[in-house]
């Protein structure tokens, strides 16, 4: 099956503040940092401050208000890049089909540039 949550993944270290980030937000359930290899003029992410290891888990496992408080920070950090006039995409890879390279849910934020279409 499924591995279980790797507390030693690079976002959780993030999360305890022993690897440092570009941090463009932080609130109670979620951070928001710039990546370190952007694929786009902004390219941030966004992850949960608990311990679930893809959308599906975090969905399945955790509170309303922890979901809630994540999807609220997502549009927050767009708004605050300046992207809500120009558009952007939220992106999450889940598993090894997706290539998730990082076991801690996260999405990318992707804006400042026309995106194109997204064909898988
Ligand atoms: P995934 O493929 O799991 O959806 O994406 C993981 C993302 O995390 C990649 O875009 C990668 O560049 C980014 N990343 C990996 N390690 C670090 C890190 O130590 N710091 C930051 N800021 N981003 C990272």
């Amino acid at each position: 099956g499924k591995p279980p949550y790797d507390p030693e993944n690079i976002f959780a270290r993030i999360l305890r503040g022993e690897i440092p980030c570009k941090r463009v937000h932080e609130d109670g359930h979620a951070l928001a940092f710039h990546d370190i290899a952007p694929q786009a003029p902004v390219h941030v992410l966004v992850i949960p401050k608990g311990e679930w290891c893809s959308a599906a888990d975090f969905h399945a496992g955790a509170e309303a208000e922890e979901v809630a408080g994540f999807w609220r920070a997502v549009a927050l950090v767009a708004r605050q890049l300046g992207l809500e006039e120009t558009g952007y995409r939220v992106l999450s890879n889940m598993g090894p089909d997706a290539g998730q390279e990082v076991g801690h849910f996260h999405v990318h934020i992707f804006g400042g540039r026309r995106l194109g279409r997204m064909v898988p």
